[in-house]
């Protein structure tokens, strides 16, 4: 069990903080790994908000405090800079749920069909899909998309009945979810709201449906983050580090996790040890395959020019 004491915790923020000025490092952190690996960041937030927040700094080198598929993200909107891991393995387990022989398959048949990928999602995936949504835009981007068409959601089968309840429209999903988020059950989520009833109940929309339709707010982990500036009294329903970070933030706010048990074990991989390793070593470098990281690029442009 990874465990530090408060001078080894101080030393090696310090050590990080020195090697990243010496090597002209830009970190970025996710808001589900441990807050003192949030606190040695220069930005902490969601996938896409990390990889932009890189783009726009001047450092060269980009280390990821997260996993692969944030590595990947990172990597694709920063192409000129060299793009480190701070973690070799750490992955989402949900983003290699669906491998890419089944997305062809489901591809051969609805051939006419627009492929719709939640970020959180191998880059394989992502290359084989027409357009890239996040947890905060998947609504939007299904509801852009002409009535006629059909549409293959993927992987996660939770967010995309979500999207279903909210738009009226029928996608094509394969049965595949977040292990952390799906795990919460409807009476698990009603005994909570109950204990705490003045307080907003927010999920994450990888919760399943029934939960989702109960919560006050569905939301994703930006959102969420914006609501909790705003309100008192919050039952946050999504992975603890973000609990962990909002409680820092706000130690005179009322903050309640919607349970203890949501928690990323591979996001809880990466731990201050390895960042200052990653940073005086660069050994796990991130490199895309030329033709993958353009598909990608283009799903994810299509997003933005949804967005507008
Ligand atoms: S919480 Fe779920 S979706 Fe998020 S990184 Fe972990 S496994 Fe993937």
């Amino acid at each position: 069990m990874y465990h530090l004491d408060q001078t080894e915790i101080a030393g090696l923020k310090e050590k990080i903080l020195s090697l990243k000025r010496k090597k002209n490092y830009f970190i970025i952190a996710h808001n589900y790994v441990d807050t003192e690996v949030q606190e040695i960041a220069d930005y902490v937030g969601d996938s896409l908000q990390m990889a932009l927040k890189a783009a726009e700094s001047a450092a060269e080198k980009v280390l990821v405090a997260s996993i692969k598929i944030m590595g990947e993200s990172a990597k694709l909107l920063n192409p000129d800079k060299k793009v480190f891991m701070a973690h070799p393995y750490a992955d989402c387990r949900l983003a290699n749920l669906n491998n890419v022989e089944e997305l062809k398959e489901l591809k051969r048949k609805y051939p006419q069909a627009e492929v719709v990928c939640y970020v959180n999602s191998a880059i394989e995936l992502r290359a084989e899909s027409t357009v890239t949504c996040t947890s905060a835009n998947c609504v939007k981007i299904v509801q852009a998309i002409p009535e006629e068409k059909q549409i293959i959601f993927i992987p996660d089968s939770n967010i995309g009945k979500w999207v279903e309840y909210q738009t009226g429209r029928k996608l094509v999903m394969l049965n595949s979810n977040c292990y952390v988020h799906h795990q919460i059950s409807l009476d698990e989520a009603k005994q909570v709201k109950v204990q705490y009833p003045d307080f907003s109940l927010l999920v994450h929309p990888e919760c399943g449906l029934e939960v989702c339709k109960l919560a006050d707010e569905v939301l994703s982990t930006s959102q969420m983050i914006d609501y909790a500036s705003k309100h008192d009294r919050v039952i946050l329903g999504t992975e603890t580090g973000l609990y962990d970070q909002l409680l820092k933030r706000y130690p005179q706010k009322s903050l309640v996790p919607l349970s203890s048990r949501m928690i990323c074990e591979d996001m809880k991989l990466i731990n201050l040890k390895l960042v200052a390793q990653a940073l005086a070593e660069e050994q796990y470098e991130v490199n895309l395959e030329g033709k993958m990281a353009e598909k990608s690029l283009n799903s994810l442009k299509r997003m933005w020019e949804i967005l507008g």
